[in-house]
């Protein structure tokens, strides 16, 4: 594998749904004048990549033969992050609640995760400066060697509330159903064979529950600045 300049810092950021992720990912790199990648984008790009072109995503073995036919490229700028299939912008597509229901499957497929995973590393190589990169696996699998690995985590309840918007709780039944279908997700997510959501052993765990996500960001920026100093 190839490694990024000397100065370069790479953070893995890994964690369940609804954890903040994304937020914290994206605003870290921007404090911090890195690169960020959302993972969990290109495992949707693809999905809906399968979606489009008729694939069934059950079927293992259709989702293994049709992995490398579509191009998937990421934009990593924090501030304006993208994602094109075949050229083809997909962020909103990708965000659709038919491919949240079937990513899953379809990133639990050995081929898929091969291809994405070489893909993820050369990003993280080729970003001058370093990168965050957030997803379930980048710590334990995709970049072991990260500089820092942390695991954000939060009570069901919180993920939940955050997925749907609803702070606040003003509508119950919505919260329900989406802390039904995270919990679902996490536990396919956690169970498949191959790289499944893990905290690596060397990560630093968060957990977001009661922190606001200044809170978090915060915490995380402190952490990669403690990391540099200690490089220096
Ligand atoms: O982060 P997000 O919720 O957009 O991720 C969507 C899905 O992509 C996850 O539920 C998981 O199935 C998959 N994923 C993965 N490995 C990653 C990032 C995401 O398997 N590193």
């Amino acid at each position: 594998m190839e490694t990024a300049a000397p100065s370069a810092v790479i953070v893995a950021i890994d964690g369940p749904s609804g954890t903040g992720k994304s937020s914290t990912s994206k605003a870290v790199a921007a404090k911090l004048g890195l690169r960020y990648l959302d993972t969990g984008a290109q495992y949707r790009a693809i999905t809906w990549w399968m979606i489009t072109n008729g694939i069934d995503t059950d079927d293992a073995d259709a989702v293994a033969l049709a992995a490398g036919k579509p191009a998937i490229v990421s934009g990593t700028d924090p501030a304006a992050p993208t994602i094109t299939v075949d050229g083809v912008d997909a962020s909103g597509p990708i965000r659709t609640r038919e491919v949240t229901s079937k990513v899953s499957a379809v990133s639990a497929v050995p081929e898929v995760r091969a291809l994405i995973t070489d893909l993820q590393r050369s990003i993280a190589a080729e970003a001058e400066g370093g990168i965050v990169v957030e997803g379930r696996d980048i710590g334990t699998t995709v970049l072991p060697d990260a500089d820092l690995k942390v695991f954000l985590t939060a009570s069901p309840e919180a993920r939940a509330a955050r997925r749907s918007g609803e702070l606040r709780g003003k509508d119950a039944a919505d919260v329900a159903a989406t802390k039904e279908a995270l919990i679902k997700r996490d536990a396919a997510d956690s169970g498949r064979k191959t790289s499944p959501l893990a905290k690596a052993g060397d990560a630093v765990e968060v957990d977001t529950t009661e922190l606001t996500l200044e809170q978090v960001i915060e915490c995380v920026v402190t952490l990669v600045e403690e990391k540099r100093a200690g490089r220096k």
